[in-house]
């Protein structure tokens, strides 16, 4: 048994997000149905995220009961799986603000599995959806909570808190060698979000599902990642020793795929829950791939990707113009890696 031991954990700087000339030619290749979700869930969903309590606070004698309430409201609202973990303040990232929260609800949305393993513009407006219902979900828990008199907050990306982490403190499952949480329902075709609140609610707290142990000997997603971004080996971040994807090596190829994925993709552990039929495309793909290299010549030869087109752009970019700042605290691994685009 491997559980994340965040006993040491100290506070996660955070991914930087700039927007980059390098990340416009991303943003520019969405398609106007993933530019109207993003506009949604930016403009319209996150500026509700923090919810005043209501001043009527309600009398709450029984919060086993409150939880299991709680609980099966997410299902109610749509969400496929949820779990409560306790909110540690260590596990937070270094620039969040203090909200002094006592519990996460953190859930999780079904990805359809042709969309989660199609490389390209089709799957992006996908993500973009189901990001959005995410918030929107979320933000809808957050103000039912709320309006039993107790703060609430959405913690969707760039919230306080990281999710792969939370939903594995909650019982949703394990972080896998990719970098994700891997859910023994859903494999990695799901995308997870949480709501932070002072009620105080039950945890769950974390379980063993045999996935991490599954990792020390599964190889896929490495074998196939472009970016040579997944490392064999667990790595000790901010105190805690975990798998962890070199974030600059994968973000070239992350950026120029559409948002990758291949990583998701290929995992066996699809293969567990309700997809293993669905799966077996992706093994004969794999087998017939055989490493990175010939994957990305595969996706490329059925779906318009494009590379060449963004290739050539980015190839007119200067160093500077390419790199985030990545962080400025001394960081394990960082290799930002643009080989393979051909410049
Ligand atoms: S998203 Fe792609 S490049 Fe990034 S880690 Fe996964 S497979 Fe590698
Ligand atoms: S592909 Fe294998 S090593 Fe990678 S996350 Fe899935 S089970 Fe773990």
């Amino acid at each position: 048994m491997a559980l994340l031991d965040a006993s040491n954990a100290g506070k996660i700087p955070r991914t930087p997000q700039g927007v980059t000339p390098f990340q416009k030619l991303f943003g520019e290749r969405y398609p106007d149905g993933a530019k109207w979700w993003s506009y949604m869930k930016r403009e319209v969903i996150d500026p509700q995220r923090h919810l005043e309590p209501n001043p009527k606070k309600t009398e709450i004698e029984d919060f086993a009961a409150l939880t299991e309430e709680v609980k099966q409201m997410t299902l109610d609202l749509g969400a496929a799986q949820v779990g409560i973990a306790d909110f540690n303040e260590a596990i937070t990232f270094t620039d969040a603000e203090d909200l002094g929260h006592k519990s996460v609800i953190v859930f999780l949305m079904p990805m359809d599995f042709d969309v989660m393993i199609d490389i390209g513009p089709k799957s992006q407006e996908d993500v973009h959806k189901t990001y959005f219902l995410l918030d929107e979900l979320a933000t809808r828990l957050a103000t039912r909570i709320s309006a039993y008199g107790y703060s609430a907050s959405v913690q969707a990306n760039r919230g306080e808190i990281p999710l792969p982490a939370y939903g594995q403190l909650a019982g949703l499952g394990e972080l896998g060698k990719h970098g994700s949480l891997i859910s023994p329902e859903l494999g990695s075709a799901f995308r997870i979000s949480a709501v932070s609140t002072d009620m105080p609610l039950v945890a769950d707290g974390p379980a063993d599902f045999g996935i991490d142990e599954i990792c020390t000997k599964c190889h896929i997603c490495s074998r196939f990642c472009p970016g040579e971004a997944i490392p064999a080996q667990k790595v000790d971040v901010n105190g805690m020793l975990r798998w962890q994807i070199d974030t600059p090596a994968c973000h070239p190829h992350f950026l120029r795929l559409y948002g990758c994925k291949i990583c998701l993709s290929v995992c066996p552990m699809n293969a567990r829950g309700d997809k293993k039929a669905e799966y077996k495309d992706v093994a004969k793909d794999i087998r017939e791939a055989k490493d990175a290299p010939g994957m990305l010549e595969l996706i490329n030869s059925r779906g318009d990707l494009k590379m060449e087109d963004f290739n050539e752009k980015a190839a007119k970019l200067t160093p500077e113009e390419r790199e985030l700042v990545w962080w400025e605290e001394p960081y394990p691994l960082r290799t930002a890696n643009y080989d393979g685009l051909k410049d």
